[in-house]
Parts: C-alpha cells; sequence; structure tokens
C-alpha cells in the first residue's frame, strides 16, 4: 500500500457472498505488515510522503493516497467500508455527528432556491437544520405526515431536491412506506434520504427498498455503548463524492479516535439489535397489560396501526418503545423519577436502559400547538430498551407504576 504497508491477501474475501453478522465483524480491515489482529487506530493528522515529487502527485491527485487526515484517515475509512458493506451501498462517508451528516448532505447537495420536502416526524434538531438554518441559504423545506403517501405527493414541487424521513418516528413509532416515497421522489428527481438510525441495517435495509442515501446517528446503536459522538452517510458513489469533496473542505470529518470505537460497536451490531428489540417486544406487550398505562406505541405490536407495513420492509422493530401514563406531566415525572435502574437521559440505543420524558426534553423545543399536532403528550414517556434482564426493567417499571 501507499503507506509502504503490504496488505493482507487473507482479508480481501467476497464480500457479495457473505451475511451481516460476517460483514460487521470482518468488514473494511486492511492489515499493516505488523500483522494485528484488531483494527488499529491511525492516530496521526497528516501523513508522509517518500519524496517531494509523490507529495505533489498526492496533492494534485494524480495519485491516490492519504494526505492529511480531514480528508482521509485509515481508521475512518475501515469504518467506511464496514457500515457501507452492511448497508449495502457503494460508498460511505463518516462525519463528526449525526447532525454534521445532515449539514454536509445538505450543503453538498443542494443550492439556493432547492426545495426539501421532510418528515414532520424526525429528529428536533433535523427540523430546526431545515426549517432555521438552511432556509437562510435560501433552501425551503415542506413538513409532512410521514404516513400519509398522498401529502408527500402534493409537497414535490419542480425544484424539490431531496426528500428526508426517518422510520420508525420518535417517539411514537409513526411509519414510513420507505419504497412508496421513494418513488414519488424519483418521480421528481429528487433524492430520498432515510435516517435509519432506530433500525440499522440489521434490521432495516433502506437502499433495497429504493432510498438513495442512508444517513446514521453512529452516536446511537451504531457505538451502542453511549461512548462517542459520529454520524455516516452511505450512498452512491456518484453523490458520496460530493459529500465527501464537502467534508474534506468544510472540515465536518469524524475522529479517528471515534471511528475505531464505531468500528468496534458494529462488531455486535447484530447480536445487539436482535437482544434489545426481543426485550423491547417483551416489554411492549407486558406494559400493554399493566393498570396505569394508557397506550403503548411501538411498530412490533399487533395493534399497531401500521403493522403490515412494518413486518414487510423491517427485519425487526427495534429497541425504542414509548407509551402513555394515566395523568398529566407530573405523573410522567414520578414515574420516571421512581425507577431506580434505568438511567434518566435523552442518549438511545444504548445497551443501558434509558428513560426520557419527550414533551420536556428532546421535544422541548417544540410549540403547544406542534406538540399537538405531532402527538407529543405531557403523559408520554420515551424507554430505550437495553440489555438488562427483562425481569429487573419490569420490576422498575412497577415502582414507576406505583408512583402514580
Ligand atoms: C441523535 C439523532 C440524530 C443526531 O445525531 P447526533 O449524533 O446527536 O448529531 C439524528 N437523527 C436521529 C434519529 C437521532 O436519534
Amino acid at each position: 500500500m501507499s503507506q509502504g504497508f503490504e496488505r493482507d491477501a487473507r482479508i480481501q474475501f467476497s464480500q457479495q457472498d457473505c451475511e451481516l453478522e460476517t460483514l460487521a465483524v470482518r468488514a473494511g480491515q486492511q492489515r499493516t505488515g505488523e500483522g494485528e489482529h484488531g483494527d488499529p487506530i491511525f492516530t496521526t493528522s497528516s501523513f508522509v510522503f517518500s519524496s517531494a515529487r509523490e507529495a505533489a502527485a498526492r496533492f494534485g491527485g494524480e495519485e491516490p493516497g492519504n494526505i492529511y487526515s480531514r480528508f482521509t484517515n485509515p481508521t475512518v475509512r475501515a469504518f467506511e467500508q464496514r457500515i457501507a458493506a452492511l448497508e449495502g451501498g457503494e460508498r460511505a462517508v463518516a462525519t463528526a455527528s449525526g447532525m454534521a451528516a445532515i449539514l454536509s448532505l445538505g450543503l453538498a447537495l443542494m443550492k439556493t432556491g432547492d426545495h426539501v420536502v421532510c418528515s414532520r416526524s424526525v429528529f428536533g434538531s433535523t427540523v430546526a437544520l431545515f426549517d432555521r438554518y438552511f432556509s437562510r441559504a435560501g433552501i425551503s423545506t415542506t413538513f409532512v405526515d410521514p404516513t400519509d403517501l398522498s401529502a408527500w405527493s402534493a409537497a414535490i414541487r419542480p425544484e424539490t431536491r431531496l426528500l428526508f424521513l426517518e422510520t420508525p418516528s420518535n417517539p411514537l413509532a409513526e411509519l414510513t412506506d420507505i419504497a412508496a416515497v421513494a418513488e414519488i421522489a424519483h418521480a421528481q428527481g429528487a433524492l430520498l434520504v432515510v435516517d435509519n438510525c432506530f433500525l440499522t441495517p440489521i434490521l432495516q435495509r433502506p437502499l433495497d427498498l429504493g432510498a438513495d442515501i442512508v444517513m446514521h446517528s453512529a452516536t446511537k446503536y451504531l457505538d451502542g455503548q453511549g461512548r462517542c459522538i459520529g454520524g455516516v452517510l452511505v450512498g452512491r458513489d456518484k453523490e458520496m463524492e460530493d459529500v465527501f469533496g464537502f467534508i474534506r473542505t468544510g472540515g465536518s470529518c469524524m475522529s479517528p479516535f471515534n471511528a475505531w470505537v464505531f468500528l468496534k460497536g458494529l462488531e455486535t451490531l447484530p447480536l445487539r439489535m436482535r437482544a434489545q428489540s426481543e426485550n423491547a417486544m417483551a416489554m411492549a406487550l407486558w406494559l400493554q397489560q399493566q393498570p396505569g398505562i394508557r397506550k403503548v406505541y411501538y411498530s412490533g405490536l399487533p395493534d399497531h396501526p401500521q403493522y403490515a407495513l412494518a413486518c414487510r420492509q423491517q427485519q425487526g422493530f427495534g429497541g425504542v418503545l414509548s407509551f402513555e401514563v394515566e395523568g398529566d406531566r407530573d405523573a410522567a415525572w414520578r414515574f420516571i423519577d421512581a425507577t431506580e435502574v434505568v438511567s434518566i437521559t435523552g442518549n438511545l440505543g444504548d445497551v443501558k436502559t434509558t428513560i426520557t420524558h419527550p414533551d420536556t426534553t428532546t421535544h422541548g423545543r417544540m410549540t403547544a400547538e406542534e406538540k399537538e399536532k405531532a402527538g407529543i403528550r405531557p403523559n408520554l414517556i420515551r424507554l430505550s430498551v437495553g440489555l438488562e434482564a427483562l425481569s429487573d426493567l419490569q420490576t422498575d417499571m412497577l415502582r414507576g407504576l406505583a408512583a402514580l
């Protein structure tokens, strides 16, 4: 290789023939000449050249190879190749955070006058980014009900460039039919971007369903253990080259250390997603039976209005559910405060179960009217179910219920 390392021929297995479990632990690794078994971390800001001529050729783009870690870094590249293999995309580009991924995507692929159609049930900062900041650059956004295909169609304009959605949504588990919205996007010549944070490629592969770009907050399930902030975009070479061009100039790149943590996270992603989904499914069914619980929101429940769609486009239902308790905000707070095992925090996707009051935290910036429209009620609680024993989590929920 260009750094003077020899590539380990045994790593060059054919990814096409491998299952997700194999890709999660092996895709993207390129051993150095040291014969290391674990993935190394390249903590270097720049790379050296064997001569002034080689430096000039690298900078001029006539010769491939590393120059500077804002552009490329071997550890970041290993993470990018592993997540690209898992999502089934041609190429991935890693970013400093999930939000940096959306920012980079928007600035790389859009210009003044372009228009976005976005689900109204997306991550709060995503709404703010489109609504408050992209609008300053003359890029306007129409927000639509994510479950209503006619609303997606009706919002399309000749200048629509991007459609953006998250499914299942946070915290109410509303689903969007990815294949149907991809058709609407492509009829206009626009791109469909799916934030696949909640299910990950283990439980949903948007590119297979027709989406053009998948976006992740790696901070959530890809890490899975609440350690680092990061993001990534996966798609075709063409769009990813444009996004890469923006990131190497704009500087919204991922740190090599974080990339290494995410590589470790990906190794256990299939196991964690299945185990956490199983815990969440059991918890959702159990909560439905408890007095004091008014309603449970989870796409795995057969009485979920879009259960058929969930079974069609997902390979599982994920680890996040939410529920309404009898009473008002004070009741929800008493429930949360009475728990002892689960963590009161805004994060999700961790192996530790987390409990959140969306109305006053993650969705606190919305106006009363917006919350009403989105169904974020004061008695709503979100649970991101981790890997603790289900019985201990249920005992903890009983503490909450007793405090109502
Ligand atoms: C957390 C999150 C983001 C933002 O990611 P950061 O890594 O916090 O910047 C975007 N989308 C979803 C669905 C998220 O949960």
